[in-house]
């Protein structure tokens, strides 16, 4: 084989985002045990799958594997990428309120006003498993506090009135139909 070929299979690759109602996406994350290749290579492709979407948060239940692993970059486009990972995270102290209008990568054409914690500490692991204190206030408290919800198998969605979730979920089932005729 050339080597460039081995070059391009070990790139980062792009993996499928789970949309709602997949069920991978209400599962309870397992906690990450061990760091290894195989794990890194995760932490890359879903780096590469957020930055392609875009999205500036992802869940590893959002690409299929329900582990304890979330990654961020909050850094503006044109400063380039710093791309944060974080490991079985733990809100460790939340206070005061925020909203925000909020999308989800897994959640197709639909964005709703979310009340959350203004301020988070969270702790958790980075990549290499060294453990991480993080105090967050505004949009990245709210990206944690979204990122977290999807290892626990929570939806954004599940924070609005079940009105509004009912007519989402009617035409979100409309737009299904659609595409399956
Ligand atoms: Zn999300």
């Amino acid at each position: 084989m050339h080597e460039d070929t081995k070059e391009l299979m070990s790139s980062p690759q792009i993996m499928k985002i789970y949309k709602f109602p997949e069920p991978v996406l209400r599962e309870q994350a397992e906690p990450v045990e061990g760091i290894d290749d195989e794990l890194q290579k995760l932490i890359d492709d879903m780096g590469e799958t957020m930055y392609s979407a875009p999205g500036i948060g992802l869940a590893a239940n959002q690409v299929g594997e329900p582990l304890q692993l979330l990654i961020y970059d909050l850094t503006p486009r044109d400063q380039g990428r710093n791309l944060c990972v974080l490991m079985n995270p733990e809100i460790v102290s939340a206070e005061g309120e925020i909203i925000y209008d909020e999308a989800c990568l897994s959640v197709i054409d639909f964005s709703a006003e979310v009340k959350r914690h203004a301020m988070v500490k969270v702790r958790g692991f980075d990549r290499h498993g060294k453990p991480v204190d993080i105090e967050a206030e505004g949009l990245m408290a709210v990206c944690l506090q979204h990122e977290i919800d999807h290892l626990n198998g929570k939806l954004f969605i599940d924070h609005i009135s079940s009105l509004k979730r009912a007519l989402y979920k009617r035409r979100l089932q409309k737009m299904l139909k659609k595409e399956k005729d």
